[in-house]
């Protein structure tokens, strides 16, 4: 969420800036990557279950279409703004560039609280909201998933207003629907699978053995638990530490995810499995493992912790958990960061199978969907790693210089109109 003190688009736009230099792009085309190409504001009235109204604000912010139509979530949040939409809708640019699927960014959001809203309020919001914004999506021009606080209901309520609205069905303009409006086999397992292919595949440059490794995961929940599963039942890792909000277990001989789940499910946490130790959130992201998962929150691992890091590569499952002072400091102890918008991109990659299957109308089976991931996250890896490795910079830049220059290219060879 927007933290007060630091806006989040004065950093995207620092970002470009650090990669504009390394790879020499020209000031205009500089100032294109750091502007935001349409952005919509909307005011809209909805009813609330008591019979009155309300206005809420929401916004969708298209960032760069020169690879593509735009693709990007929608998150439902009280301390939504226009600057954090940018941000969010500018990594969402680089993110599709780094895995190389053929679209630009987007992001949109309504400013609302929607823990103390009932299911038809939502409802209603989730429609005006769609109907307002139904002008610039489509599955042609900016596809819409879920983000913070939005889920497969909330996409099959936009496919089915925006469908109302063309007088036709339209799976198309939104993805992460449920399977049964054609929704995506495998969409539910993609970020988390596709984080733990590209964890094989930097274990493989450091020559660290995956079977037998030591691994730590904070956050528990869809991408963690997933990413700790396919660690643990394919490539033999051993599951040390895992945490949620209400805390972390360890168990130095190793975890049954699956039973953890069970335990979770049950009880609402992972705090409490039987022959497993307490620990802190902290003692997570410290725990003796090669391998951390961070798959919970943004800014995580700042300068405070990054030198008490035990781990050999870490695999950014959430979106933002290490601070760019702690990257230097990892770079600095040789840690592999396997940055953000690639590690968790498995999850657009899929998004994206998912938008071609509608518009093709013909869906693939789960080992196709995974066939497909796993080819898509090992290239992008190999691609981040070779500039890391030939410029000599950590993997987090290297992914901006990758996905940064293909917009570019993309840019240049398309021209500015007229
Ligand atoms: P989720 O809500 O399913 O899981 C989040 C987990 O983090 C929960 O288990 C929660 O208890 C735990 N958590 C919350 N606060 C914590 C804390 N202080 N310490 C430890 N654990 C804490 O969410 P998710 O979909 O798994 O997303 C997690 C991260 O991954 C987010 O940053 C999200 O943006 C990113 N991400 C997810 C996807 C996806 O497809 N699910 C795709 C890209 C990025």
């Amino acid at each position: 969420m927007a933290n007060t003190s630091i806006n989040p688009f004065e950093t995207a736009k620092q970002q470009v800036d650090i990669v504009a230099e390394l790879i020499g792009i020209n000031d205009g085309v500089r100032e294109v990557l750091k502007h935001p190409k349409r952005e919509l504001a909307v005011n809209f009235p909805v009813r609330m279950d008591d019979g009155s109204y309300r206005v809420y604000t929401g916004y969708r912010v298209q960032y760069n279409m020169a690879r593509g139509p735009t693709k990007g979530g929608v998150r439902y949040h009280p301390q939504v703004t226009l600057d954090e939409v940018r941000a969010l809708a500018a990594w969402m640019t680089w993110k599709c560039a780094v895995v190389d699927i053929p679209y630009g960014g987007a992001k949109g959001g309504v400013v609302c609280d929607p823990k103390h809203m009932s299911r038809e309020e939502l409802e209603r919001l989730t429609r005006r909201y769609a109907s307002e914004i139904a002008p610039i999506i489509g599955p042609e021009m900016d596809i819409p998933a879920p983000d913070v606080y939005t889920d497969s209901q909330t996409m099959a309520w936009i496919m089915d207003t925006y469908s109302m609205l063309k007088g036709y069905s339209v799976p198309g303009v939104v993805t992460g629907k449920p399977i049964s409006l054609g929704g995506s086999e495998g969409r539910g397992e993609a970020t988390g699978r596709g984080c733990a292919y590209v964890i094989r595949e930097a274990a493989k440059d450091l020559g660290l053995k995956v079977k037998g490794a030591p691994v730590a995961i904070q956050g528990f929940g869809n991408a963690g638990s997933v990413a700790a599963n396919i660690l643990n039942d394919e490539q033999g890792a051993k599951i040390v530490a895992v945490s949620d909000s209400k805390g972390g277990i360890y168990k130095a001989d190793g975890l049954n995810p699956h039973t953890v789940e069970e335990h979770k499910a049950k009880t609402g946490s992972v705090v409490g499995f039987p022959g497993a130790k307490s620990i802190s959130n902290d003692e997570v992201l410290e725990a003796k493992a090669d391998i951390l998962v961070p798959a919970a929150l943004e800014n995580q691992i700042t300068k405070k912790n990054a030198d008490k890091i035990q781990a050999k590569i870490v695999a950014e499952a959430a979106n933002g958990p290490t601070l760019p002072e702690a990257d230097a400091i990892l770079f600095e102890k040789k840690v592999t960061v396997l940055p953000d918008v690639l590690a968790n991109a498995g999850g657009v990659t899929v998004s994206y199978f998912e938008w071609a299957q509608d518009i093709q109308g013909y869906f693939w089976a789960l080992d196709e969907v995974n066939t497909r991931l796993e080819r898509t996250m090992v290239r992008s890896y190999n691609a981040v790693h070779k500039v890391a490795t030939e410029r000599k910079v950590h993997n987090r830049t290297a992914a901006y210089v990758v996905a940064i220059q293909r917009v570019v290219d993309a840019i240049k060879i398309r021209g500015i109109y007229p």
